[in-house]
């Protein structure tokens, strides 16, 4: 008996996301667009009922936000779009049929370039090629009671939705997890959506498939089988509810199809649901196909013109080029711009601190007459300083005090000037991380300055006050000063922490040093 080779696997993945817009109303009719209203039925109509004989209305609203998504995807704009049902029975879909878009989206055919710094990943960039981009409803949602009954909310029916369909690109799962997190801060940046998976307004579904290398091709986004060689089935997992889920969901299912192709056995083409409990994936059911949803154009909506309703709307810079941005102007590292950036807010507020700090920088006499050369060292020294307080200590403290960078009372202005007194040397970092605690505290904003007059954090250098703090740190350790003379110089250290102690952290290190040393040797 003849073993044959075992090829090398790797895996196709894909995915599918619908994103909840945030528009005023829902998507065909005036109600509320409030998909999670405490109370159920709140916001309906006959319209978002189902009611036979009713007549769709096209938010313009969604339709402009679903432009400005498929605008930050690269994806090209339809010069005419129109709207299609796709039918189906289930009880959260009362009409028996679901406006949605099939052959005519309103965008498609773009890219997502995703950066992957430092060896995270198989390779340190990805492109993802984007399908499409179009617009749908959301159906109502079901809910089940103990006594096992299932009760319908229709608040969420006709809520829109934008659905996002990448080609089969992702190479590993940290790529598609990377990905949802990317389409996160983009859909932030625009406005359109808080996408939020937790709270459903991003649902993430992954196609996956382990095939043999060289079994296939993937070309314009579809998956060729070569060589008269036979596919193995796509399973789609569904029910992932937060990034981390993203990566586990499709990392145990390459390893379920591995396992399977191990065995010699094979899976059917089916829908699977993520299980967070277990940490695995289980049959839902069998997939449909576009056939089983006999798709055709929506006979109650005319065709449209995306970009006439769309206008000029422009684009906010997007985190990819605001990123780039903070790397070149600021010179921030890669992590700080990347953790800089993330949120639209906290990127809003860095480039405030540093267009202020930059202006201070320039106004100083001293540098008045600094070459150019000196000049952007003193920016870049000054930029790295305000990455770090802002990424390490200023986060750092928000996330101590559980406080959201939104409801944060310290202005820009303020913040930098905090910044420029320590490049300055006017207080050291003790003194900093003191008078930034107190600000964040604050309930107002706060004058760093002021803060470090009225209490005395500012550095201590003064030589007289700090030979007069060492003379009683000596008189107090007589023994460790013995150890010290007589050859022990770690106890130095020991010294040199009381003196700062006794400065409240207040004192220049180096002048401490310095002068206690001085002292010491005598
Ligand atoms: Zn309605």
């Amino acid at each position: 008996m003849s073993h044959l080779p075992i090829p090398t696997l790797v895996p196709i993945i894909g995915l599918e996301i619908h994103v909840e817009l945030n528009t005023k109303s829902k998507m065909f009719c005036s109600c509320s667009n409030d998909p999670g209203a405490g109370e159920p039925n709140r916001h309906v109509c006959p319209v978002c009922l189902a009611h036979p004989g009713t007549l769709p209305v096209p938010n313009r609203a969604a339709i402009v936000a679903a432009v400005k998504v498929g605008r930050a995807l690269g994806c090209s704009i339809r010069e005419l779009s129109k709207f299609d049902r796709k039918h189906y029975f289930y009880p959260d879909l009362p009409k028996g049929y679901q406006i949605s878009q099939y052959d005519e989206p309103i965008a498609e055919r773009g890219t997502l370039t995703l950066a992957f710094p430092l060896e995270t990943n198989t390779r340190d960039e990805a492109e993802i090629g984007i399908r499409r981009a179009h617009l749908e409803e959301d159906t109502a949602r079901l809910l089940h009671d103990q006594d096992g009954a299932t009760l319908v909310d229709f608040n969420r029916s006709g809520a829109p939705l934008v659905e996002i369909v990448t080609d089969p690109d992702f190479k590993t799962a940290l790529e598609a997890k990377t990905f949802a997190q990317e389409l996160q801060t983009i859909l932030r940046y625009l406005g359109v959506s808080d996408a939020d998976m937790e709270k459903g307004q991003m649902r993430v579904e992954a196609n996956i498939s382990v095939q043999a290398a060289g079994s296939f091709e993937i070309a314009s986004g579809a998956v060729r089988p070569l060589g008269g060689c036979r596919l193995n089935n796509k399973v789609e997992v569904k029910n992932i509810n937060s990034f981390r889920a993203v990566e586990r969901a499709i990392e145990f299912e390459i390893g379920r199809q591995t396992r399977l192709i191990g065995a010699g056995e094979s899976w059917p083409q089916e829908t699977r649901g993520w299980d967070e409990d277990t940490g695995e994936t289980l049959p839902q059911r069998a997939k449909e196909n576009a056939a089983d949803y006999r798709y055709f154009p929506e006979p109650d909506i005319p065709p449209f013109h995306p970009l006439a309703l769309a206008g000029d709307s422009l684009l906010p810079e997007l985190p990819a080029a605001r990123r780039a941005r903070f790397r070149e102007e600021y010179g921030f590292s890669y992590s700080d711009a990347k953790i800089l950036t993330d949120d639209k807010f906290l990127s809003d507020y860095t480039d405030a601190v540093m267009s202020e700090i930059i202006d201070w920088v320039c106004s100083l006499d001293e540098t008045a007459s600094d070459t150019g050369d000196v000049k952007e060292q003193k920016k870049a020294k000054i930029a790295r300083l305000a990455g770090n307080w802002l990424t390490n200590k200023l986060l750092g403290l928000l996330h101590e005090h559980k406080k959201d960078i939104r409801r944060l009372k310290v202005s820009p202005e303020n913040f930098a000037e905090l910044v420029a007194l320590l490049y300055a040397g006017r207080i050291n970092a003790g003194g900093a991380t003191k008078i930034l605690a107190e600000m964040v505290a604050a309930g107002t904003d706060i004058d760093p300055t002021h803060i470090m007059e009225e209490k005395g954090y500012g550095q201590i250098n003064d030589e007289v006050a700090l030979a007069a703090i060492i003379s009683a740190v000596i008189n107090s350790y007589p023994a460790q000063v013995e150890q010290y003379r007589a050859g022990k110089e770690p106890v130095f250290h020991f010294l040199k922490g009381m003196v700062m102690k006794a400065t409240e952290g207040g004192a220049e290190p180096a002048v401490v040093e310095k002068l206690l040393r001085a002292e010491l040797d005598k």
